[in-house]
């Protein structure tokens, strides 16, 4: 733990499911943690909640999708701590989903934006950070529908999620030179507010997806933030433009 002091990790889209956990986590590591969220009141609670197990932690509220306001609080975080070593690209999501044919330009413009756009505009905004920070790494979330395409009505979260595998490989050849590494992981099926739809409505075809998993259950947002946790020590340190699988062997079916 005392190995990470003084370090400064990045987590957008904190204040719920996988980012939260890998927030309290690299804050278990030992991290000064900033937890970026939409929501200025669960960003709150949530940082109380770590304040109260001893760790330090704050909140910097933007959507990841505003360019300006992206810049201006990444820029304010590393100009405060003087370096930043850790960027967790977290945020992201389905946005909904819809078929082509009556898919409209916005609806395509939203959910490239969430997925694909938060991370250019996040990375680039660290980068002069990420410069001055200690064995210094940005993470990627991708997902298995950057592979297969998505589910029904979900072709352009994958199209998006294609786009962040491509990206975390650019960025790792473009940042290398600094010694900053770049990776992702691609969670499987990870039981989240992300599918709180299905859940809601179709609770016994949501639980009937673990059939589909090789390890026979659904993912935690624990099973991911470990992976995370790795990817951003030093023990990590000769990893660059990988992506990870976290989904119990989900990907190659059973
Ligand atoms: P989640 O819905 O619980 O968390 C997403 C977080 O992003 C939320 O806290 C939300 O408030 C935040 N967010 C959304 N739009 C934002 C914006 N514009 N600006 C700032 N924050 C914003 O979902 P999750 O499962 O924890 O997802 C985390 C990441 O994992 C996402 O990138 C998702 O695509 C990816 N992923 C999840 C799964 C899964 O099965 N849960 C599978 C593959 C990939």
């Amino acid at each position: 733990m005392s190995t990470n002091k003084g370090r400064v990790a990045v987590v957008t889209g904190a204040t719920s499911g996988i980012g939260f956990e890998v927030a309290k986590r690299l804050c278990s590591d030992g991290y000064t943690v900033i937890l970026n969220g939409l929501h200025d009141d669960k960003g709150e609670e949530k940082i109380k909640e770590l304040a109260d197990h001893g760790f330090t932690a704050e909140y910097s509220g933007f959507d990841v999708t505003n360019e300006e306001a992206v810049s201006s609080s990444i820029k304010a975080i590393g100009e405060k701590y003087g370096k930043i070593d850790v960027l967790v690209n977290n945020a992201g999501g389905l946005g909904g989903r819809s078929r082509f044919e009556e898919m409209t330009t916005e609806f395509y413009k939203k959910v490239m934006a969430l997925n694909l756009d938060s991370v250019f505009y996040a990375s680039r905004a660290a980068i002069p950070f990420l410069k001055k920070g200690e064995h210094p790494t940005i993470i990627n979330y991708t997902s298995n529908a950057a592979w297969n395409a998505g589910g029904p009505g979900a072709g352009i979260y994958g199209t998006s999620k294609a786009g962040v595998h491509a990206i975390t490989r650019a960025l790792a050849k473009d940042l290398a030179e600094y010694g900053i590494r770049v990776n992702a992981v691609s969670p499987g099926t990870i039981d989240t507010p992300f599918h709180a739809q299905i859940k809601s409505t179709k609770p016994e075809v949501f639980a009937s997806w673990a059939n589909n998993i090789m390890l026979g259950r659904l993912g935690q947002p624990e099973d991911v933030s470990g992976v995370v946790s790795f990817l951003a020590s030093k023990d990590a340190s000769f990893i660059t433009a990988e992506t990870i699988q976290i989904g119990g062997g989900q990907a190659l079916g059973i």
